[in-house]
């Protein structure tokens, strides 16, 4: 993977992915399939080796090693995506976030059985 120079992109990559994977994780069933517990456990581990920002990408691999992507459950899961997120966080000098508010702040406005608008519908 390239060695991404440019600290603003970098940061801006780091925000909206972050973004993306918590509320992937906020949105995750909480009683999972071993069918979808696959699927994420194989998104987590594709996302740490396709991620564009070569350091990251290697940082990433290296916490997933010590600490495994947890699929039992949403609790499970998006409390291990904030301490995954704070690991990072310590080792670039961050706050440290509170993971009690996860769920709060990861909100999408996508609920489980939503329907699509109708319009939508046509669109798709
Ligand atoms: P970010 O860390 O991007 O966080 C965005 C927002 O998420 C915060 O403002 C806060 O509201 C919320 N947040 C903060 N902590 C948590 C948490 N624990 N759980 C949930 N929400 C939280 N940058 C590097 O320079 N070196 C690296 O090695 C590196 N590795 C990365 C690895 C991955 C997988 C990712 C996705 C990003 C990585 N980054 C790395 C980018 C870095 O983590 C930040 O995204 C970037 O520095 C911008 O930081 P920020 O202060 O705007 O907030």
């Amino acid at each position: 993977m390239p060695h991404l120079g440019n600290e603003t992109i970098k940061a801006e990559l780091g925000r909206a992915s972050w973004k993306l994977l918590h509320t992937i994780l906020a949105r995750y069933p909480e009683k999972p399939t071993s069918e979808e517990r696959e699927a994420l456990s194989a998104y987590i581990y594709l996302f740490s080796r396709v991620y564009p920002c070569g350091e990251c990408a290697a940082h990433f691999q290296k916490l997933l090693k010590q600490f495994p992507p947890q699929t039992s459950s949403r609790v499970a899961a998006s409390q291990w995506g904030c301490h995954v997120h704070n690991q990072v966080n310590a080792r670039l000098g961050k706050d440290i976030f509170d993971c009690n508010d996860i769920a709060e702040k990861y909100k999408c406005g996508c609920e489980d059985g939503e329907e699509p608008a109708a319009d939508e519908e046509k669109d798709a």
